[in-house]
Formats: C-alpha cells, structure tokens, sequence
C-alpha cells in the first residue's frame, strides 16, 4: 500500500530525515518508536505531503504523492489534487484537531460532505455508525470541549475512518491524554489493526506496539535505524543505539 523510497527532509539548515524507505502492505500495522527529534513527526507528515520531502518519494498504491511525472522532471500537484490523494490517508494527531464549534457527529460527518460530496443525510448516518464503533454513540451532539480528551480522540478516530482511508497515520495518538483515558484510546487503535486496517502508529507506548504492530520502526538522528518482527527489535535490538534507547525507555 505505502512505499516511502529514499525520503529526504531538510529545514533550512536542519536535517530532519536522511534516506528513509519503508514498504508498508495491504493490512501490516507499523509502529515506529524512537526518541525525540528523530524525524518520526517530519516522516509522517512527508507521507501526506504536509511537508513535501525535499528527497525521495513517497507512493500510495502505486500513485505518487504530492508529485506528477513530468517528460524529464517531476512537477508538484495542484493544491486540489493534494488533497483528494490527502483525503485517501488518515491522520490522527496528538492534540485531536477536531473543530471546536461542531459537535462529534458533525466533526465526523463533516470531510465526506465537503471532500466526497456525499450527501449530507447519509453523511449523518455514517457519521453515527462510525462514533458507535468507537464507543460514542451516546455522544453524538456533545461539543469537542464537553469531553474528555479520550473521547476527543476517539472522535478523531471516527473522523478519519469516514473517508475509508487506504492508510492510517497517527502520530503520537495518546500523549497528550491523561494516563487513565490512554487505554480506551488503544484498544480502539487495536480494534482497527485486528479489522485488517494498514496502520502506521508513531508510539511511546512500547508495550502497546508490541503487542498489536506487526512490525517495529526504529528511528533515530532522522534514520530508519532497524525495523522487524517486534521480538526482534524490543526482544534482540540489532543496533547499538536501539538497545540504548529500549534501556532508557523500558
Ligand atoms: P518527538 O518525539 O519529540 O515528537 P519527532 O521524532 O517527531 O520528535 P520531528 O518533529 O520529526 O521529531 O523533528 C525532527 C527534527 O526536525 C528535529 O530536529 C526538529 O527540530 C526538526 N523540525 C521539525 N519540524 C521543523 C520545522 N517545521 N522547521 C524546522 N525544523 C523542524
Ligand atoms: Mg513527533
């Protein structure tokens, strides 16, 4: 589904990723841990083209982001067209985003009509049936700001499930959340990779990647360090600077 090839990020003078690839198929639940400042961030937003890779490339089944071939060169996509590729990858961020004066069922509601042209009805029952897989179908027309930050977040799960993504990309999904709302959060990302969903999870909840990610990501100095099986990256780190990390964290 996903195949990041060779991505490069600087900001003036700041090097934020070197040389990343990373091939994520149809169904693979990717978590990628790694300490601050690594680029994990700088990675997903280059997959979405928030931030447009200075190198490399990043493809979606096949299609590229962000980028059309040209005779000899590449050429940047319409704005438009940026975001129908945008509207096909999910995005949940730390600080769940969500728009403050609608409620959870317009929040969810809202991308298809504006992004889809679906029509606004069908757009509501959706949106309903989609809050009700997260556990909030008893809070269809509560504001962002009447609950919690789990629930928001949860919204914002139902938000991105609307569009039927390809792929989903969180980054950091529960670390703004107070410690006893992180569960609720979890087993909803979890209940997503058992559906079969392709997910790529930037985490610091190690114990929670090992035991839903198919496959760990190892950044570090905005490197793709090591990645595999979670035994073999958590259990027997290859790299020197993994097991530093895991020594730190665990
Ligand atoms: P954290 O775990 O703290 O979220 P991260 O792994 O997500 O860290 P990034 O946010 O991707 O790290 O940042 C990688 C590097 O790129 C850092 O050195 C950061 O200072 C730099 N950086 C990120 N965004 C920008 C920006 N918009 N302008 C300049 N430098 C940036
Ligand atoms: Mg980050």
């Amino acid at each position: 589904v996903l195949d990041v090839r060779g991505v490069g990020k600087s900001f003036d003078g700041v090097r934020a990723l070197s040389d990343v690839s990373l091939q994520v198929r149809q169904g693979e639940v990717v978590a990628i841990i790694g300490p601050s400042g690594s680029g994990k961030s700088t990675l997903l937003r280059t997959i979405n083209h928030l931030q447009p890779p200075t190198e490399g490339f990043v493809t979606v089944h096949g299609e590229l982001i962000g980028l059309r071939r040209g005779r000899n060169a590449l050429h940047r996509l319409s704005e438009n067209e940026i975001r129908r590729q945008r509207s096909r990858i999910g995005f949940v961020f730390q600080a769940f985003n969500l728009f403050p004066h609608l409620t959870a069922l317009e929040n969810v509601a809202e991308a298809p009509v504006s992004a889809r042209g679906v029509e606004k009805d069908a757009a509501r029952r959706a949106a309903e049936e989609f809050l009700g897989r997260v556990g909030l179908s008893d809070r269809l027309d509560a504001y962002p700001r009447q609950l919690s930050g789990g629930q928001q977040q949860r919204v914002a799960i139902a938000r991105a499930l609307a569009l039927d993504p390809e792929l989903i990309l969180f980054d950091e999904p529960t670390s703004a959340l107070d410690p006893e709302l992180v569960d609720e959060v979890l087993a909803v990302i979890g209940d997503l990779a058992r559906a079969g969903r392709t997910l790529v999870i930037v985490t610091h909840e190690i114990a929670f990647a090992r035991r839903v990610a198919d496959r760990i990501v190892f950044m570090d100095a905005g490197r793709n360090v090591e990645e595999g099986p979670p035994s073999q990256v958590l259990g027997h780190p290859r790299e020197a600077r993994t097991r530093a990390f895991l020594d730190r964290v665990l």
